[in-house]
């Protein structure tokens, strides 16, 4: 929401569904202006502040004003205190029994949280994060005569050993101080929440109870962005990926998890053309973890961003150093994420395709076959339109595609038909936009099966 003028969107068909990408986009200049705000040289700064706390080990206490976890996480406090009297700082403070390995002792667990209120529907949010904590991995050695790599030492890997964390994940950090820096300076219609969470290495902990609490509370959370891991441009083979960025969402194929990582490729490639912002369908890496999974497992729309470069021998050890990472890079990912975060806070909310009666199933649903019987006819609604409200597009893809291939703006409508187009080798969404063009998440029809009847023999 701003004046201006609605553009009309673009429709492009690809004759190639595997590369097919979407320009429903106009280039919204107020947008631009966030993206190109973002300062390599403050992320640079930032994740060298990090390194100076030697440590941000969770359970290792800090030596001083200057050492260890307590130390960095005032430093965060204060810094997001200093960006605009708007942005509303807190601890989310928790005492954690000890569980697992790692977490081999009670230990205290601090969120960070810095909340710029939205002007228009401040109850909904789009949430940036990423941990402040750090870990050192220490390996028992191998077992004689075994070929199984050592296991990891709890307790050890909790010692005082160096654990700089520069970009795991003090990258995510400084990149997420940097967005809040930039985008409290000005007013957005949803809140957007800026987070640094503890306690990821040691099974996100954090994250848990900040994901946990928000389910409970119906807390209406229309994005995770979750950065982990964005400092890094180098492999430990030597292959350099340094103009893309992965983007991990959760299965089934349109998870609101899954349309998420769709549509931050869509605006981001739209503002930031010098990066891709690959999809990867999988909720993660493999054997590894991230705080976007304790929201997908409550049930908000959660994705990773993270490098499609990692340095896997850096990590989780005293060589994860300001030498060893990129900031430049990571100021690309922070515009990849300041182009998605500002078109997701401006946009109208998703229509509502919930069938009538709030049935799933296959009696009663809201895409059908039309009057034809050989068409799609899809409806929606929009029981509270936004003022600024221009309409409705509709995405199309070839249920084989990967990615959304076509949109087409439908007007002002609850109801649209396609004639002549199977509902059943195709998938479809609505977005709703407003009249500067910025477009809602997608709603996206799925086909449920009708539950299995268990028969009765004799
Ligand atoms: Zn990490």
């Amino acid at each position: 929401m701003r004046t201006g003028l609605f553009v009309a969107t673009v429709l492009l068909w690809s004759h190639s569904p595997l590369r097919a990408q979407i320009a429903t986009g106009v280039i919204d200049p107020f947008i631009q202006k966030i993206v190109d705000a973002i300062s390599e040289e403050r992320i640079a700064a930032h994740m060298r502040r990090l390194e100076t706390f030697e440590t941000r080990n969770t359970l290792t206490p800090s030596r001083g004003p200057n050492h260890g976890i307590a130390a960095a996480r005032q430093w965060l406090f204060e810094e997001f205190k200093s960006y605009s009297p708007r942005l509303q700082v807190r601890f989310e403070s928790h005492k954690v029994k000890k569980f697992g390995t790692r977490f081999f002792r009670d230990g205290q667990v601090v969120n960070v949280v810095a909340v710029l209120p939205g002007t228009r529907d401040p109850e909904r949010s789009i949430v940036v994060s990423a941990h402040y904590d750090t870990l050192h991995v220490v390996r028992k050695p191998t077992t004689a005569g075994s070929t199984e790599p050592g296991v990891i030492d709890g307790e050890m890997s909790a010692a005082e050993q160096s654990a700089p964390g520069v970009t795991d994940d003090g990258s995510g950090t400084a990149a997420v101080l940097e967005l809040a820096r930039v985008m409290s300076q000005q007013q957005f219609d949803a809140t957007v929440v800026f987070i640094a969470f503890d306690a990821e290495e040691y099974g996100s902990v954090g994250a848990n109870l900040y994901a946990t609490r928000a389910r409970e509370q119906k807390q209406r959370i229309d994005a995770v962005l979750n950065n982990d891991i964005i400092g890094s441009e180098a492999t430990g083979d030597g292959r350099t990926d340094s103009r893309r960025v992965h983007v991990f969402s959760e299965e089934p194929a349109d998870s609101a998890s899954r349309n998420l990582s769709r549509y931050i490729k869509d605006v981001a490639e739209r503002y930031v053309p010098s990066m891709k912002a690959d999809p990867v369908f999988r909720h993660d890496r493999f054997a590894r973890g991230g705080d976007h999974t304790q929201f997908n497992q409550e049930g908000f729309a959660a994705v990773r961003v993270t490098s499609a470069a990692e340095y896997l021998s850096n990590q989780h050890t005293g060589t994860d150093t300001f030498a060893n990472s990129s900031p430049g890079y990571t100021a690309r990912v922070a515009r990849v994420n300041a182009a998605a975060l500002a078109s997701l806070a401006l946009a109208p909310k998703a229509p509502d395709i919930t069938p009538p009666g709030g049935a799933q199933g296959r009696a009663v649903t809201n895409i059908g076959r039309g009057k034809s019987g050989y068409a799609a006819q899809l409806r929606w609604k929009n029981e509270t339109p936004e003022t600024d409200l221009a309409g409705y597009s509709v995405l199309l893809r070839s249920t084989l595609a990967p990615l959304w291939e076509r949109s087409i703006f439908v007007g002002n409508v609850n109801e649209y038909t396609l004639e002549g187009v199977s509902i059943d080798e195709l998938v479809f969404g609505v977005q709703a936009v407003d009249k500067e063009g910025h477009a809602s998440l997608p709603a996206v029809y799925v086909a449920a099966p009708a539950p299995k009847v268990r028969l009765e023999t004799e």
